[in-house]
Order: structure tokens, then sequence, then C-alpha cells
């Protein structure tokens, strides 16, 4: 069989669990929480079980959970979705994003990606036929920052699509409202399209604002966002998410997402809608993940790690130049092994061999956790 994604092999965050267990590392590796749900959200979706619900949905999800999402969003951001013909239930937002390009991209159109990017973008735009066009973000002492001259040098007439991720995995970085006013600017009289991934929406610190795209109603009509449950309810294993785009856009998804999955489980969208409409934790997440964040800096502040910048996401950079010139793979995985703490190397998160001495550790863990694995790192 002629491979379709020659370059692809195993992802990163699957290669490093398996050496973390194996070496019975602590895991800061792939990124999940150590620590389950809220239990009211297991009982949600165990009521949803046991009272029968458990057939097909409805193809684009069931409608109190799209309706719940709309409004959430409309309180949240001010536009105004129409749940009806505007939200679509998916599997995670990894379904969301290919689903997403799969319509959006025709064979020959470009797609910018902004690197260090996720690391299912680009493999989803190859399989769409489409020819990803790179960009590089800059990292100076304020952290990582999107060079927007070079994403506007980078439009061409064959630009269909730019993505971009804030909070920004894995860098932590997060888009302010500037950098949205850049991004519009390039778009405007064009008919470039967004593909927004906000799946970390709900962790930004230090006061600062998710500037989701929808937000701002001059993206958002030309935005997919893509959204996952799985990082707001601490549920990574349940793969459901939510693409939010206006009907025309919607439409065209839908038509690929009945032939991709068709719908989703039933009894989750039944347990998580009715959870949505008793509680509201994510209100809470930011400042639940910034205490976390905040003790993981503080253990390494006197290690020979450097930190990076964390404004978002629950991941933290840090460099490890002043304790190695092993590439990121090869530190990642002396340090899984030899130290008991598994990383990923950022360089997973780009398409050509790059090597800025950087790897990213993931802080959603209980602390005894954080605090095991910092006491091990500090020992370098
Ligand atoms: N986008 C980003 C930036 C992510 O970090 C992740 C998950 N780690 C996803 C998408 C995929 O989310 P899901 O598990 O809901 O498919
Ligand atoms: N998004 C998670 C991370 O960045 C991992 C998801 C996956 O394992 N594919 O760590």
């Amino acid at each position: 069989l002629q491979s379709k994604l020659p370059a692809v092999g195993t992802t990163i965050f699957t290669t490093m669990s398996a050496l973390a267990s194996e070496k019975n590392a602590v895991n800061l590796g792939q990124g999940f929480p150590d620590f389950n749900c809220d239990p009211a959200l297991v009982e949600a979706v165990s009521d949803a079980m046991k009272s029968g619900l458990n057939q097909y949905p409805p193809m684009v999800g069931i409608p109190s959970l799209r309706l719940i999402i709309a409004e959430k969003i409309k309180k949240l951001h001010g536009y105004a979705y129409d749940s009806t013909t505007e939200i679509t239930i998916t599997a995670g937002a990894t379904q969301g994003l290919l689903t997403a390009i799969m319509c959006a991209v025709h064979p020959g159109d470009e797609v910018i990606v902004i690197e260090p990017a996720y690391d299912s973008y680009v493999p989803a735009i190859k399989l769409a036929g489409g020819k990803p066009v790179f960009v590089q973000m800059t990292l100076s002492a304020d952290g990582y920052t999107v060079p927007w001259d070079q994403v506007s040098a980078a439009v061409t007439s064959r630009t269909r699509l730019i993505m971009i991720n804030s909070p920004h995995n894995p860098t932590g970085s997060v888009l302010s409202a500037i950098d949205i006013a850049a991004l519009t600017d390039i778009v405007r009289d064009t008919d470039i399209l967004i593909l927004s991934d906000e799946v970390y929406e709900h962790m930004v610190y230090d006061g600062l604002v998710h500037e989701s795209v929808s937000r701002h109603p001059e993206l958002a009509e030309r935005a997919f966002i893509v959204s996952s449950f799985g990082k707001t309810y601490h549920v990574t294993g349940w793969k459901i998410g939510f693409v939010a785009a206006p009907a025309a856009l919607s439409v065209e998804f839908r038509k690929v997402h009945q032939f991709n999955v068709f719908t989703v489980n039933t009894p989750v969208q039944h347990g998580i809608a009715a959870y949505m409409k008793n509680a509201a934790p994510y209100l809470e997440l930011s400042a639940f993940y910034q205490r976390k964040r905040d003790l993981f800096r503080a253990g390494l502040q006197d290690s020979r790690f450097k930190l990076l910048p964390s404004d978002g996401t629950y991941f933290q950079c840090v460099d490890y130049s002043a304790i190695s010139a092993s590439s990121e793979v090869d530190f990642a995985t002396w340090l899984t092994s030899e130290i008991g703490v598994a990383a990923i190397p950022v360089s997973a998160f780009y398409s050509t061999p790059r090597e800025s001495g950087i790897v990213r550790f993931c802080f959603a863990k209980q602390d005894e956790t954080l605090h095991k694995a910092l006491a091990r790192l500090n020992t370098i």
C-alpha cells in the first residue's frame, strides 16, 4: 500500500506515555489529568445510560447540548450561534479539526500553519490534499509570539485557511486582542477561512482574557471554532467536543461529519447537557490550574531548567540548555528513563527538524504527583 502519510509515525504522546509506563516515570508528557472528574458528571452520564438513552442521537448532536453550548458562547463572548444550524457535537476536537479541514480544503489549497503546531493539523491537511505553509512563532524574553507580518507575507491567492490555536499547545502562549486585530486585517477582503482551536479556552492565567474568535464577529463569520469537553471537564478519554461555525460553513461541515462518524455517543451527550445545566465549573478552571502552574514553577525556580512563560493551557515549557546539549527527543527520553519524569520534546510540533533545547511538561496533575516530579527534576 502506498502510504498517504509517509512521514508520519506513531504520535509522540503515545510513544512517551509508553516509555513513561515502562520506566515507571511520573508522566508529565501526554496532556491529561491524573485526577478524576466531578462525580456528579459521571452520575449524570450513568443516569442517562440507565434511563435507556442508548440509541443513535441526532446526527449533529442532541438539541439540549447544542443549545447550552450556544447559550454559553453568547454569555461569555457575545456571539449568537444558532444551535440548530451552527453547533455540531464531535468525537473530540481531533475529529472536529479533521472534519473542518476535510470540508474546507480542496486539493492544492494552501493552509497557513503557525509552528509549533499541534500534531494532528498537518496530517489532516495532507489527507485533504492541501499544502501546509509554515510560519514559525518567534521566541523572545516575552515567550512565543506570532509574527503577523510573516503570516501576511505567506498569504497567496491559493490560501484557503489559516489555523490558529489559543491558548496554545505546546507553548502556553495566549493570543491578545492585538493579535486578533492583526489577523483580522490579514483576512479582510479575502475569502480565507479561519480554523480556531480553542480546546484550552478555560485555562488562562494572571487575569488574561481568552480572545475567542467568537468575541470578534468579523472573524467568527468566517471561522470554525473547535473545542473539547475532555479538557474542560477532566475527561480526555470521553472524546467529545464541538464545532461552532456559521450556517453556511456548518452545512458543509455536517456533510463530512455524517460520513466521518455520523454522530457521537448518546449518554455522554445527555450527561454533559444535564451537568452543564446545574454547574459551570469552567468558571473556576483558570484559578484551579493557575495554582498548579504556580506550584510547578515555584518548584523549578532553583533548578537548572529555565522557565518559559505559561499564560494558558496546562503546559509549562522549559529550556534545558544549561543542563544538556542533547536533542529534545534524546533529552526527553533520558529524562523519562534516567530521572523518572516524562516530558514532550517541542521539536515534535514542527514539520522540519528543529532544535531549541525546550521540552514541555503537563501540570494537570495532583499536587503529590507534581511534588514527586519536582523532587526528581531538582536532582539534575
Ligand atoms: N487540539 C489541541 C491543541 C490539543 O492539545 C488537543 C488534545 N491534546 C486536541 C486538539 C484534541 O482534543 P481531543 O482529545 O478532544 O480530540
Ligand atoms: N493533546 C494532548 C497533548 O498535547 C495529547 C493528545 C493525544 O495523545 N493525542 O499532550
